[in-house]
């Protein structure tokens, strides 16, 4: 069983989608139920895990507001909601992008913005009204599923736009965040969304689930019910380490929706093309971005620079036959031991054998000392 840090508890069937996945249209909504909601909780609580509630357009009668801010928590919710006392993340839809005028001013809000494939060429100009509204911004492109070229390309140029705007702002001293552009410039590993191994969500129905999606998906996708342990066969398939591209990979913010991979590849393990292009479009808009600020960040001199690739996916690189395993061995080593560069070769020895002091003999056996008995002349 993994070791999750939170639970993401969906409050109503309609309450807003905050990720890649479409919310299902239901006759008549209803809360989840009380009682549930308690146990939910009451489990959090004992067992030490956050919350993340999301919520829909059915406001919280005053029992249910007690309990969710009995619980460490945030709370996702489409605007016009009332926030309740905690974190708050506002969901805005690109279709609801009429409510973001009315959002108050506030350089420390945390706004996820959605914006669908018909809106793409807008998507500067939404960001732009955005500002001063949000602190950190997330940008979620709800129909990554059906994006090709045209869509990228698309993507490419809005990037750019909004990367001029971030770099005049970092200028500034405003230091906001955009997911998309400025999140893989503060990473040094994989940071990616967790379903299944940090998470795990409660739906009104009662079930776990993977996360959002797969409720929206059918009880058929089902993890089993609230209150027994979660039926997670194969989980280790939902980790880093069994993911063959992935781990190969240094698109630290990519997603890696497990949702998405299932749903384009059949394997929770295999990144579609879609995730693996765009998160390398995202990329390279971010080293451009660094490029172009090279001290105006506070701490910069400890950023490691985004090095440039020479390709879109590294599935293609993985599958060239032009070059050998050991050369695939060497890139890949050395885009992800970039940020190690800096460290010294015997602290780093050190810091392995901390972690096991095994790995240092197989080192020893990889790295053969050849003793030289001939007399020296
Ligand atoms: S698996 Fe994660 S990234 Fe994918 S839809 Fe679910 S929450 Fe979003």
């Amino acid at each position: 069983m993994p070791m999750i840090k939170y639970l993401v508890v969906i409050l109503e069937p309609a309450a807003a989608s905050f990720c890649y996945y479409d919310v299902k249209p239901v006759p008549s909504s209803g809360l989840m139920p009380l009682e549930l909601l308690r146990r939910v909780v009451d489990h959090a609580i004992r067992n030490g895990l956050h919350i993340n509630f999301v919520h829909g357009d059915s406001p919280l009668p005053e029992e249910y507001v007690r309990l969710v801010e009995s619980a460490d928590h945030i709370s996702i919710m489409p605007p016009g909601q009332n926030p309740c006392a905690g974190g708050t993340v506002l969901v805005i839809d690109d279709h609801r992008l009429e409510d973001a005028p009315a959002l108050a001013e506030n350089p420390c809000a945390n706004i996820i913005l959605r914006v669908g494939r018909d809106r793409l060429r807008q998507l500067s100009g939404m960001v732009r009204q955005l500002m001063g509204k949000f602190g950190r911004l997330n940008i979620i492109l709800k129909d990554l599923a059906q994006f090709e070229e045209p869509e990228l390309q698309i993507c490419r140029e809005q990037m750019v736009v909004i990367g001029k705007r971030v770099a005049a702002e970092y200028r500034k001293g405003n230091f906001i965040e955009i997911s998309t552009l400025t999140d893989r410039i503060f990473l040094t590993n994989m940071n990616n969304c967790g379903a299944g191994v940090e998470h795990l969500t409660v739906a009104p129905d009662g079930r776990y689930y993977l996360c959002p999606a797969f409720y929206h998906e059918g009880p058929e996708h089902s993890l089993g019910a609230f209150g027994e342990t979660p039926r997670l066969e194969n989980s280790r398939l939902l980790e880093l380490d069994y993911a063959p591209i992935c781990r190969n990979c240094d698109a630290y913010h990519c997603k890696r929706c497990i949702y998405l991979n299932r749903k384009l590849t059949g394997e929770v393990n295999t990144p579609s093309r879609q995730q693996c292009r765009i998160a390398h479009l995202e990329r390279d808009q971010s080293r451009q971005l660094l490029a172009a600020l090279p001290s105006a960040i506070d701490g910069s001199e400890k950023i490691v620079p985004i090095p440039e690739l020479d390709y879109s996916d590294p599935f293609e690189m993985l599958t060239r036959r032009d070059i050998d395993g050991g050369a695939k061995d060497r890139h890949f080593a050395s885009l992800l031991s970039r940020p190690l560069e800096a460290v010294p070769a015997s602290q780093l020895l050190l810091q392995i054998y901390q972690l096991d002091p095994g790995l240092l003999a197989k080192l020893k056996q990889m790295t053969p000392f050849a003793l030289d008995l001939k007399p020296k002349k």
